[in-house]
């Protein structure tokens, strides 16, 4: 891993590398619940997610899969990411279920909605929530 070690803090990547934390279900590929686990064997990979997700990988990003899957069902979710050709350093289970989602981190965080469309990211902007010592 591209990180960089300073001395009494968490190490943190190297310049202009990203740490992507990417759903899988509703976002690379159908909305599949944990009750029904069949389904993530034969659902199929939006192409356009595993064409992206790839190049961030080949162009030296980090790779993580972050999803609500409870860990019983994450080899599953490995043998399917490798049988569809996924390029990735890790598969994180047990994300909380229910959206809404809003991280706080001592660490950069940037998040992005999938709506449907998976593409290289532009920049674009946005209001965002902050602590109020941060509010100008
Ligand atoms: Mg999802």
């Amino acid at each position: 891993m591209e990180l960089e070690y300073i001395e009494h803090i968490s190490p943190i990547l190297k310049d202009g590398v990203k740490n992507y934390l990417i759903d899988i279900d509703g976002t690379i590929t159908d909305d599949v619940p944990n009750e029904e686990p069949e389904r993530m064997v034969t659902c199929e990979p939006f192409p356009d997610a595993l064409e992206t997700i790839n190049r961030w990988y080949d162009e030296g990003h980090q790779i993580c899969f972050f999803t609500s899957r409870t860990e019983n069902l994450k080899q599953i979710t490995i043998d399917w990411l490798d049988k569809h050709g996924f390029k990735y350093h890790s598969v994180l289970c047990g994300k909380p279920r229910g959206g809404n989602y809003h991280w706080i981190d001592n660490h950069l965080v940037r998040a992005t909605r999938y709506k449907g469309k998976f593409t290289d990211l532009v920049e674009k902007q946005v209001t965002i929530e902050v602590f109020k010592e941060d509010e100008e």
